[in-house]
């Protein structure tokens, strides 16, 4: 990944470029950025570029050994951690990273604008949350401690930090704090409230912005198909819902509860709940006179017109609220049939 692919964000790309540039490349970074926004591909950029031994015009090769291997993410020096659990597509007991790493370069390398859920899918943990445990920090500090293979930087490229528990952090902390010689931590959160304070306060943070809705098509254009399938069910499935909510009829509204709550799996569901919070962040927009912020495409414009036409003061917001509520509830193991037949109930009520 060379800076010239990124898809928006040439500020950050530029602020990485010149970090590289002067030599002044803190040890900590964390990205935070709305998911899919580019938070990985720019980390990957600024790693290949560090390591690039050609660099030209503030970018890397593309073509040296070092670009090579990092195009293929098997560049020796260069350690992935994300959220993994147990499941089919590893005999491991006790799994980390490294036992899901094939999956995780063909998604990233496919697509490095995947979500979390694409993640999920990729390494067969659809049904379980993904998470950060402390044999993790183990496999990083006995990697960091290795002889660099080649001569530039080592790099952790750390996914979801957040997902990382109390031991893992503690056990990562000297590492993160004071690590090895030209090794640097890029850590890329979607919830930086959540990343743990002792190591957040040790890092550089980095605001990745939101795409424009150019942008989003072109990431869109690159992705695999399926992801343009789930988006058009998701669509479908709001509509119903706001349609059925808006015509006052119950029936229906639970019904699409009722679809909601087989969607196949939690994360699913859940990716399902952050575009139905960002429909109706478009809609509340449209009630706004605030068109411009809503970016709606043009073959939905009437949809969004007719719902913030119908929708009540007050029900964006609190909509907004109670499905942030069922996210939560996702994560704790409450029974998604019950959750998604009370947040129609709740919708209903307050429109
Ligand atoms: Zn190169």
């Amino acid at each position: 990944m060379r800076f010239a692919d990124i898809i928006g964000n040439r500020s950050v790309a530029d602020a990485m470029a010149s970090m590289a540039d002067s030599g002044r490349v803190p040890h900590a970074m964390l990205l935070y950025e709305n998911e899919g926004c580019g938070a990985l591909a720019l980390a990957l950029a600024f790693v290949q570029y560090l390591n690039c031994s050609a660099p030209v015009g503030g970018d890397s090769c593309g073509e040296c050994p070092s670009c090579r291997q990092m195009s293929r993410l098997i560049h020796p020096d260069v350690h992935f951690v994300f959220p993994v659990n147990k499941g089919p597509k590893t005999s491991d007991e006790k799994p980390t990273s490294e036992s899901y790493i094939k999956y995780w370069r063909e998604l990233a390398i496919a697509d490095p604008y995947f979500v979390e859920a694409d993640l999920q899918k990729a390494i067969g943990i659809e049904s379980k949350n993904g998470l950060i445990a402390v044999a993790e920090a183990r496999n990083i500090i006995s990697k960091l401690s290795l002889t660099a293979v080649a001569d530039g930087y080592k790099a952790v490229i750390f996914y979801l930090p957040e997902k990382m528990n109390q031991e893992t952090a503690n056990r990562l902390l000297k590492m993160v704090e004071e690590p090895p010689v030209n090794t640097i931590f890029l850590f890329i959160t979607h919830a930086p409230e959540k990343v743990l304070q002792t190591i957040f306060s040790r890092c550089q943070s980095i605001r990745v912005l939101p795409l424009s809705r150019e942008e989003r098509e072109r990431v869109e254009v690159q992705k695999p198909t399926a992801d343009n399938e789930e988006r058009d069910l998701f669509m479908d499935l709001f509509s119903d819902l706001m349609r059925a909510v808006t015509s006052r009829d119950l029936t229906s509204a639970l019904e699409c509860g009722d679809a909601m709550a087989a969607l196949e799996s939690r994360e699913k569901q859940k990716a399902f709940c952050a575009f139905a919070s960002e429909c109706i962040r478009k809609i509340f927009m449209i009630q706004q006179k605030l068109p411009q912020l809503a970016d709606v495409a043009p073959e939905e414009e009437e949809f969004y017109q007719e719902m913030a036409s119908k929708c009540v003061k007050g029900f964006c917001t609190r909509s907004i609220t109670n499905i942030e509520k069922v996210v939560a509830m996702i994560d704790r193991n409450v029974s998604s049939k019950i959750l998604f037949c009370d947040l129609v109930n709740r919708m209903f009520v307050n429109i």
